[in-house]
């Protein structure tokens, strides 16, 4: 498997610490309010990643976070009155709900929230020697630390003193904060540092750090996120692993780009904040998201668009109706080769194992659909082939092409009735039977092989 690895800002070939498992950490959504579909993007790449490993054979090892703990939320919990346990239980039922509806898959995955590992994040602080403490909490000294700025150039000489905020550009380098005094209105832990005990609550970055470790060990194989978590997020997660340790945090950092919406990046003043359910609400399937996630390179900037998301709905509709071609085999169809579904099954593996080149190995896939659909299925030959390829394909790519049924034998007696009002060129009988299929969402295309039904 080769991936784009941010640390070296090149393409290497992956192979994991342990033999044959690969540890993947990927940072999760602060439950104080809906993902957006841009996180979802990112999601629905960590959810490829995951599935394309494990079709090339590595058992995987998957640990995503629950941000429980973190400034919005405190400042949201505030802001409606509400105790923060009781948003964040609400927002993270809501992201797991929308997670399975875009069909990521996380049941092999660990989920652990931050204020789960309070003590792992306290012990990590402890072992940090460049830290020192203020009035407002524990900081990090990168003044003291060589290697910060591994994934952007930063000028120094406008340093500011320290940040207290979890999230600032990089104009505002500073000291950060490790963990961040009591503020009022505000839930806090008791922490012993250094003969002192200081009330508060861990600053978001360390959390990663600790909650990584605690399952996947360090260094382990992947991190992975959106793009605009590379600062100061991941940089302050691997200055603050790399000083507690003296060892790398993971090997690989592997970031997904943004979603735009009309060509603008997503906020909720432009009035392009889109949820999920926005999406669904305008009628469009949320697999068919996941499908115009998957057409795009993860490390290319994609645009949503209502005309985007409609295309991308009748290619899902085109696929399903590909899936549907095993209902309706021909004893004798002119077929396709014996090995042609390994093949392009080998094939699509490999646009995978490039930097997980979803676009290309789709337009594979069109082509697929192309000659399948000409040359038919034969019972024999072919059936067998075509399942197990639409089994790879769900495998990988998540679009749950086995999940439909064949139609029924009422309306397959329909297709027979209508196809020999057609040969005996009874045309007002035949076009009666198909408005009656079309009433019942079935639509025939008439082909060599004969009459080939989809849905509409
Ligand atoms: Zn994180």
């Amino acid at each position: 498997m080769k991936l784009f690895n941010s640390l070296t800002q090149k393409i290497e070939e992956f192979s994991p610490i342990k033999k044959g498992q690969v540890l993947l950490y990927t940072c999760g959504p602060t439950v104080y309010d809906h993902v957006h579909i841009g996180n979802l993007r990112t999601y629905v790449f960590e959810d490829t990643l995951r599935r394309a490993l494990k079709a090339t054979g590595y058992g995987v090892k998957h640990v995503m976070n629950i941000t429980d703990i973190e400034d919005k939320i405190f400042a949201r919990a505030n802001q409606t009155n509400q105790d923060f346990k009781i948003l964040t239980a609400k927002y993270e039922k809501i992201f797991l709900k929308d997670i399975s509806k875009i069909r990521i898959d996380l049941h092999e995955s660990k989920l652990i929230r931050a204020s789960q590992a309070i003590t792992e994040m306290q012990e990590l602080i402890r072992q940090i020697p460049n830290r020192y403490i203020e009035d407002d909490g524990v900081y990090f000294d990168i003044g003291n630390y060589k290697d910060y700025g591994r994934f952007v150039t930063l000028d120094r000489s406008h340093q500011h003193h320290r940040i207290n905020n979890d999230e600032y550009d990089k104009e505002h380098v500073a000291d950060f904060a490790l963990w961040k005094a009591k503020k009022p209105d505000e839930p806090s832990w008791d922490f012993k540092i250094d003969g002192k005990n200081i009330e508060g609550r861990p600053g978001w970055h360390i959390e990663c750090s600790a909650m990584s470790v605690k399952y996947l060990g360090q260094p382990f194989d992947i991190h992975t996120g959106g793009v605009d978590l590379k600062f100061p997020h991941h940089e302050n997660e691997i200055a603050q692993s790399r000083a507690a340790t003296g060892k790398e945090l993971a090997s690989f950092f592997v970031h997904a780009e943004h979603l735009l919406v009309d060509g603008r990046k997503m906020s909720k003043s432009l009035n392009n904040f889109l949820t999920l359910e926005d999406v669904i609400a305008k009628g469009f399937d949320p697999i068919a998201l996941r499908l115009l996630f998957l057409q795009a390179h993860y490390r290319s900037q994609l645009n949503f668009t209502w005309d985007s998301i409609g295309a991308a709905q009748t290619n899902l509709k085109s696929l399903q109706a590909f899936a549907d071609l095993r209902f309706q085999t021909q004893p004798g169809a002119t077929s396709t080769p014996d090995d042609y579904f390994t093949e392009q099954q080998e094939s699509i593996l490999a646009d995978l194992s490039n930097d997980l080149a979803t676009p290309t190995a789709l337009a594979k896939l069109d082509k697929i659909i192309d000659l399948v659909g000409s040359s038919g299925v034969d019972p024999t030959r072919t059936l067998n082939q075509l399942n197990q390829f639409l089994e790879f394909l769900d495998l990988v790519f998540g679009l749950e092409l086995l999940k439909s049924n064949d139609i029924t034998p009422e309306q397959k007696q329909l297709i027979t009735k209508r196809e020999e009002a057609r040969v005996s060129k009874n045309w007002a009988k035949a076009d009666e039977l198909r408005q009656q299929l079309k009433s019942q969402k079935i639509e025939l295309n008439d082909t060599e092989l004969g009459p080939i039904w989809y849905r509409a």
